[in-house]
């Protein structure tokens, strides 16, 4: 059963850059997909068209039913169903982890404070983070600052996650307690679609990996298929 659908979308900018130019993909319920290919060939912009951060021309995408106009009619609505963490982890650093996790519950899902504090907590220790709760964002490293944003996405309850190169920020030996995060993620079912280049997480972790170059989708294939061929 599909939960993403994305048929031919096309974005242009005033200039005429084409950025993408008819991409289609198709992600069932639970699957794993990793998107890969140079820098510039439009990966990011793919993934942001599905949770209406960027909108796009031609095409049509349809996230677990709801249909993403052109003209972002649904954004709230698809902003609930899908997460989204960043390269960089976007936490408001006035506010402590647990008030940056705890927001979404809040005021999206009308929690109360003490509910939504309890939901924050039993993430956070999801996340291996419990410990640092009370702390600000900056008083984290950066490997803690993107367990607390991938926290913080989950607090919406999302159907779908949408990773954007949630390691490149990261010194070497904080990746892989962020991979290990998002491996444990994948293994509890989340639907997730990351662009990234870590190779190790696409081999072991995805179900299918993307390969985009200069806007178009040239290849979709397994990880054996992906990495073994010649
Ligand atoms: P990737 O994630 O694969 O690196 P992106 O989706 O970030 O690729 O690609 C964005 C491309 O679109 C880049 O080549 C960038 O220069 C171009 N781009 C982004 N914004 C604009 C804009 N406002 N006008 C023209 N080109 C743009
Ligand atoms: P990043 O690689 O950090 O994702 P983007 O490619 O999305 O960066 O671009 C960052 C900003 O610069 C965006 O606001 C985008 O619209 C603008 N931009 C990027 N490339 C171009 C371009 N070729 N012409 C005009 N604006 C651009």
């Amino acid at each position: 059963e599909s939960i993403i659908l994305a048929s031919q979308v096309e974005k242009w900018y005033d200039n005429n850059f084409h950025v993408l130019r008819g991409v289609s993909l198709e992600v069932k319920k639970q699957e794993v997909v990793v998107i890969m290919g140079p820098s510039g060939s439009g990966k990011s912009t793919f993934i942001r068209t599905f949770n209406a951060l960027e909108t796009y021309q031609k095409g049509s995408i349809i996230i677990d039913g709801i249909k993403l106009s052109h003209d972002l009619k649904n954004i709230e609505a698809i902003r609930r169903e899908v997460g989204m963490v960043f390269q960089q982890f976007n936490l408001f650093p006035h506010l402590t982890v647990l008030q940056n996790v705890t927001l979404a519950p809040v005021w999206v899902r009308r929690r109360s404070k003490s509910q939504a504090e309890e939901i924050g907590m039993q993430l956070l220790e999801k996340v291996g983070i419990l410990e640092q709760a009370h702390k600000y964002p900056g008083q984290l490293s950066g490997g803690q600052q993107q367990r607390v944003a991938i926290a913080r996405a989950l607090a919406m309850q999302p159907k779908i996650m949408l990773f954007d190169e949630p390691t490149s920020a990261l010194d070497p030996e904080m990746v892989r307690e962020v991979l290990d995060t998002m491996r444990s993620l994948a293994s509890s079912g989340m639907t997730m679609v990351c662009v990234t280049h870590e190779v190790g997480f696409a081999r072991e972790v995805a179900d299918r990996v993307v390969f985009m170059d200069e806007g178009f989708i040239v290849e979709i294939a397994t990880p054996e298929e992906f990495f073994n061929h010649p």
